[in-house]
């Protein structure tokens, strides 16, 4: 019988206890834990001894069964030869583990192990004698034990995919590492003062060092969006600092009226369960007439993948001002930018950070309202990524065509706001 013949070896010389013996038939049954399994097949052994079958057991192993014939020689049971014992030590660190993640609010967990060489050397060692044909790693069974006894001891959910709480557990160091994950929020935000990026933006003389001309903040702009909205969003969570993903972004000098979508992430926060209908208001309290937030929900990880993914068509409204006179009717000129494709040359302002190549983009609508003989005011529709500053002014040649080229005059974005977002 492969069974008996397996369970043999495994028990052939020395003390292997009950978790590493059914370990290896844990491919077996379900609805066992592996301490189970290596009772049952213990004890199989022990009738197949005592009805007088010859198996070449080490004695050791034989101490907890009653025989009524079979009479094994008496022996101290010492450590497993396998694991030292180690599950014994698991509600102890499942415990200390317990008492660390207390001032953490948090539903799901994921607890994994890290094991000695020594440890897997010994495993090894047990599967050249036994093979491996039905067995589970010792690595698996200590992470499921020790993840088992923290989830049911904090009434948590075990989550491989998201959890919002990770534990290692080193079992070499006899110590562990916690993640705490970040809490992710999604919303839109709308921008009504200009001079605001998005995101940190290093100062470019110390490189966010702190120097004088940033006054010793490091930074280039005092505001930023980011910052606006992440302030009282980490005091409320007690995280420790955020990330900003926007789905794209409107230049510095640009206004957005119409919402764009944003993550928030708040990494190693305290709190998660937070009151986003009081934080929207404060949010928007706080920073009125610069940035205001809608629509706050929790969201996922997958979210920012999502928002990053996203192509959205954009218009805008710029007030452009031209360097020699124009008529009223010249602005009809403009009607053949119409669905036009745009040929756009990375625009020299952005080319530190982007690839210097062309790009075909879409104006799906323009129109243009006449001001005055220099300052004209244009509506653009334009695909996602085309750049609006550049399809006014040419770029010195690099966007084509573009107003300027359409009227015959220069002509420069003073103002510009992003005024819907689709
Ligand atoms: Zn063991
Ligand atoms: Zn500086």
């Amino acid at each position: 019988m492969k069974i008996i013949d397996t369970a043999a070896k495994v028990l052939e010389k020395g003390y292997v206890c009950d978790h590493c013996l059914g370990r290896q038939f844990a491919k077996l049954l379900s609805g066992y834990t592996n301490i189970e399994r290596g009772r049952h097949i213990r004890t199989v052994i022990g009738f197949a001894l005592d009805s007088g079958e010859k198996l070449k057991i080490d004695d050791v192993n034989l101490q907890d069964l009653k025989f009524r014939d079979f009479k094994p020689k008496k022996k101290k049971v010492p450590v497993c030869k396998v694991c030292d014992n180690i599950f014994d030590t698991i509600p102890e660190k499942a415990k200390r583990v317990v008492d660390n993640l207390k001032d953490y609010e948090f539903d799901t967990i994921l607890v994994g192990a890290r094991l000695s060489g020594n440890l897997i050397e010994k495993e090894e060692k047990q599967w050249e004698a036994s093979g491996i044909e039905f067995c589970e790693s010792i690595k698996s069974e200590l992470s499921r034990e020790i993840g088992q006894s923290v989830t049911s001891a904090m009434k948590k959910d075990l989550d491989r995919a998201n959890p919002q709480v990770t534990v290692v557990y080193d079992f070499e160091e006899d110590d562990f590492e916690i993640t705490v994950n970040s809490l992710y929020i999604y919303g839109t935000y709308k921008k009504f003062k200009r001079g605001i990026p998005q995101t940190k933006w290093p100062c470019s003389k110390c490189r966010g060092l702190g120097c004088e001309s940033c006054e010793w903040t490091g930074k280039q702009y005092k505001e930023t969006v980011e910052e606006l909205i992440a302030v009282p969003v980490i005091e409320a969570s007690s995280g420790i600092n955020s990330k900003f993903h926007g789905a794209g972004r409107e230049d510095i000098d640009a206004l957005n009226l119409c919402g764009r979508e944003f993550v928030l992430e708040i990494q190693e926060p305290v709190k998660r369960s937070l009151d986003l209908k009081k934080l929207e208001k404060e949010i928007n309290k706080i920073n009125k007439d610069k940035v205001s937030v809608e629509n706050l929900e929790m969201c996922d990880k997958a979210k920012v993948v999502e928002l990053k993914d996203k192509k959205a068509d954009k218009t805008y409204l710029a007030v452009v001002e031209l360097d020699a006179p124009v008529k009223k009717e010249d602005l009809k000129k403009i009607d053949i930018l119409k669905g036009k494709t745009i040929k756009q040359q990375t625009p020299e302002r952005v080319m530190h950070r982007r690839a210097d190549l062309v790009r075909d983009r879409k104006v799906l609508d323009i129109s243009a309202e006449f001001v005055s003989s220099k300052k004209i005011k244009i509506s653009v529709k334009g695909e996602a990524g085309l750049y609006i500053k550049e399809l006014v002014s040419s770029d010195g040649g690099r966007t084509k065509p573009s107003v300027s080229s359409v009227l015959g005059v220069g002509a420069k974005v003073v103002d510009l706001d992003v005024v819907g977002i689709e």
